[in-house]
C-alpha cells in the first residue's frame, strides 16, 4: 500500500469528514482586488484549489471587495487571468463579496435584535483608548447599554445616510475584558460615504473585514476557510460571528504560514516604488515575482505547483530560497523543451577550407533525452558565429575550447581546428579562422581521434539577430533589503543585462509570446510577451543551466 504523507490541513479535513462535521469540502481564494497577485498568493490558490480537487469538492474564487476605498476593476481582470493560468478551476464559482451586502446588513440587524450589537458614538481615537492593552482590560463604551429599539433605529439611520463618516459605528457586544483584544467589542460596520465599483451609491455603511469574511464564507457554504497566520487571533471572532448569526453548517478557519522568498521583493508598497522610480518595467517585469512577472519570465504553472508542493504547508514562518524556484523550472522544462543553438556574445568563425556559398542542412534531435520532441534541420556553412569566450589566444590550463592549434567539436557538426585569428586595433579578436575535417561529421561514427571541447554555433548568413535579457536578483539580501543610512533599497545594479546583438538559429520561425526553449549551454529562455516581434525576437533568460561551465 502506498504511504501518502498528509499535511496538517489535510489531516484536519480527514478528521472533519470522519466525524461528520462536513460531508464535502469547499474551499475558496478570497483576494482583495487591490493589487496584482504574487508568488505567495499562488501558494494560497494552489493549496485551496488543490484541496478541492483532492477531496472532489468545490473551489471558489471570491473577490473580497467589501472595502470601497481600494478596489479597482483592472485588478479583478488580472487576478482572474492569473488564477485561471495556474489551473485553478473556478468555472461556475466566481463570486463578489459585495453581492452579499444585503445579507450582511440583515446579519447586523439580527445581532442588534439579539442584544449582541450596539451603535456607538465614540470616535476612532476614543474607541482605541477604551480598548485597553495586552495587560490591561478595556472599558465599556458609555453607549454599550442602548436599548435594542434605539440601536435598530440608529443603525437604520446610519444606513440611510443620516450620519457623517466616523460619526457612528456598529459594534459587536462581546467582552471588553477579553484577553483577546479582537473580542473587545470590535467595530463591525462603519459609515463611509463612498462609491463602490459594484453597488454604486446604494450603501454608505460598509462592513468591517472581520465581520464580512465569516459571513461570506458561511453564505457560500465554505467548509475550510484557509488563511495566513496573522488571522489566528481573529479566529474566536470569526467563530463568534458565524455562531451568533446562526449559520449552519459553520465554516472552519485554519491558518498556515505565509510563503516568503529570499532575494525578491513582494510587498506592494515596494513594488509600486520600483515601478514609479523606473527601476522595473511595470508590475510584470521579469525580475519581480508577481504571477504576471513569473509568467513573463517563462515560469510555467507546473513549475509553480512543484515549488508550492516542495515548500509544503506549515504553521511555522520561514523563507524559501529563490534557488528552489529555479530548480523547479529547470526540472519542468528539461524534458519538455527543444534545445536550440543561440550565441549571446558573438564573434565570427570562418572555416577556411569549407566551400564558399555551400550549405548543409544537418539533422538534429530537438531534445536528446526526449525523442518525442522530434528533429529539426540546422544550416551549416563557411561563416559561423561562436561565443566570444569559446576562443582564447592564450588559454589557461584546462581550457578545452578553441585556441590556436586546438581542435574542438562544433555541436551537431564537425571537428574544427583553429589555424589563425584576426584582431582590431585594440587587440580584440574579430574573426577566428579554422579548418574542418569532413570525416568527423556528427553521427558518422568517426572514431579516429577525440576532442575535449564541444562548442555551439550558428550559421552567420542564416542566423536571426535577437535581443536577449539576462537577469540577476533585484536585491541582495546579504546587504539587507534597505540601506541602513538613507533607507533606500539595496538594488543590485546588474539585475538586468540587455544583449542586443545575439544570434539564434533560424528555427524560431513561429515562436510566439511565452514560448520557451533551452539555449544549449546558456540556460532556458522565453519569448518576451511585451516586446518580442517575429522580426525582432526578444528573449528573457528564465534560468541558467545549473551545470554551466564558467571560467
Ligand atoms: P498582499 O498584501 O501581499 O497583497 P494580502 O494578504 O493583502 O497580501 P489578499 O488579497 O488579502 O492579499 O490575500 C488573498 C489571500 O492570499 C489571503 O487568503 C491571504 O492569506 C493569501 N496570501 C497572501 N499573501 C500570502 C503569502 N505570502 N503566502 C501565502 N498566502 C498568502
Ligand atoms: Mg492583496
Ligand atoms: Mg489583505
Amino acid at each position: 500500500e502506498e504511504v501518502v504523507s498528509k499535511n496538517f490541513i489535510e489531516q484536519e479535513i480527514d478528521k472533519d469528514l470522519a466525524e461528520g462535521r462536513y460531508t464535502e469540502v469547499c474551499t475558496r481564494f478570497p483576494p482583495e482586488p487591490n493589487g496584482y497577485l504574487h508568488i505567495g498568493h499562488a501558494k494560497s490558490i494552489l493549496l485551496n484549489s488543490g484541496l478541492a480537487k483532492k477531496y472532489h469538492g468545490t473551489f471558489h474564487l471570491r473577490f473580497d471587495d467589501t472595502n470601497p476605498t481600494k478596489e479597482d476593476t483592472e485588478y479583478v481582470e488580472s487576478i482572474k487571468t492569473d488564477v485561471e493560468w495556474l489551473g485553478a478551476d473556478f468555472k461556475d464559482h466566481l463570486y463578489f463579496a459585495s453581492d452579499y451586502f444585503d445579507q450582511m446588513y440583515e446579519c447586523a440587524v439580527k445581532l442588534i435584535k439579539k442584544g449582541k450589537a450596539y451603535v456607538c458614538d465614540l470616535s476612532a481615537d476614543e474607541i482605541r483608548e477604551y480598548r485597553g492593552t495586552l495587560t490591561e482590560p478595556g472599558k465599556n463604551s458609555p453607549y454599550r447599554d442602548r436599548s435594542i429599539e434605539e440601536n435598530l433605529k440608529l443603525f437604520e439611520e446610519m444606513k440611510n445616510g443620516a450620519y457623517k463618516d466616523g460619526e457612528k459605528v456598529l459594534r459587536a457586544k462581546i467582552d471588553m475584558a477579553s484577553p483577546n483584544i479582537n473580542m473587545r467589542d470590535p467595530v463591525i460596520y462603519r459609515v463611509a460615504h463612498m462609491h463602490h465599483h459594484n453597488t454604486g451609491d446604494k450603501w454608505c455603511i460598509y462592513p468591517m473585514y472581520d465581520f464580512a469574511h465569516p459571513i461570506e464564507d458561511a453564505i457560500e457554504k465554505i467548509t475550510h476557510s484557509i488563511c495566513t497566520l496573522e488571522f489566528e487571533d481573529h479566529r474566536p471572532l470569526y467563530d463568534w460571528v458565524v455562531r451568533e448569526c446562526e449559520f449552519d453548517p459553520a465554516p472552519r478557519q485554519i491558518e498556515f504560514a505565509k510563503l516568503y522568498l529570499t532575494n525578491v521583493v513582494t510587498g506592494k508598497r515596494y513594488i509600486k516604488k520600483l515601478v514609479q522610480d523606473g527601476v522595473v518595467d511595470g508590475w510584470d517585469d521579469p525580475r519581480l515575482v508577481s504571477i504576471a512577472a513569473l509568467r513573463r519570465r517563462g515560469f510555467t504553472p507546473e513549475s509553480l505547483k512543484m515549488f508550492v508542493d516542495l515548500c509544503g504547508v506549515s504553521k511555522s514562518q520561514g523563507s524559501v530560497d529563490y534557488a528552489m524556484l529555479e530548480y523547479c523550472i529547470r526540472e519542468d522544462l528539461k524534458m519538455k523543451r527543444s534545445r536550440m543553438m543561440a550565441v549571446l556574445d558573438p564573434i565570427k568563425l570562418v572555416i577556411d577550407n569549407y566551400p564558399e556559398g555551400e550549405v548543409e542542412w544537418l539533422e538534429a534531435e530537438n531534445n536528446l533525452e526526449n525523442p518525442e520532441l522530434g528533429k529539426r534541420k540546422i544550416p551549416f556553412c563557411k561563416e559561423l558565429y561562436i561565443e566570444r569566450d569559446d576562443f582564447m589566444i592564450e588559454p589557461p590550463k584546462k581550457y578545452f575550447r578553441l585556441f590556436p592549434g586546438n581542435e574542438v567539436r562544433l555541436m551537431q557538426a564537425y571537428f574544427v581546428k583553429c589555424v589563425s585569428y584576426e584582431t582590431d586595433e585594440n587587440g580584440n579578436v574579430t574573426v577566428v579562422h579554422c579548418t574542418y575535417d569532413p570525416e568527423t561529421k556528427s553521427g558518422s561514427g568517426f572514431t579516429g581521434r577525440k576532442v575535449k571541447g564541444t562548442i555551439h554555433w550558428v550559421a552567420a548568413p542564416y542566423a536571426k539577430q535577437a535581443e536577449v535579457r539576462l537577469y540577476e536578483n533585484l536585491i541582495d539580501e546579504e546587504k539587507g533589503v534597505y540601506n541602513e543610512e538613507d533607507g533606500s533599497m539595496n538594488i543590485n545594479p546588474n539585475s538586468l543585462e540587455v544583449r542586443k546583438n545575439c544570434f539564434v538559429e533560424p528555427n524560431f520561425g513561429d515562436a510566439k509570446a511565452y514560448d520557451s526553449f533551452q539555449f544549449v549551454r546558456n540556460g532556458y529562455f522565453c519569448i518576451d510577451a511585451k516586446d518580442s516581434t517575429p522580426d525582432a525576437l526578444v528573449f528573457n533568460r528564465i534560468v541558467s543551466l545549473k551545470s554551466s561551465f564558467r571560467l
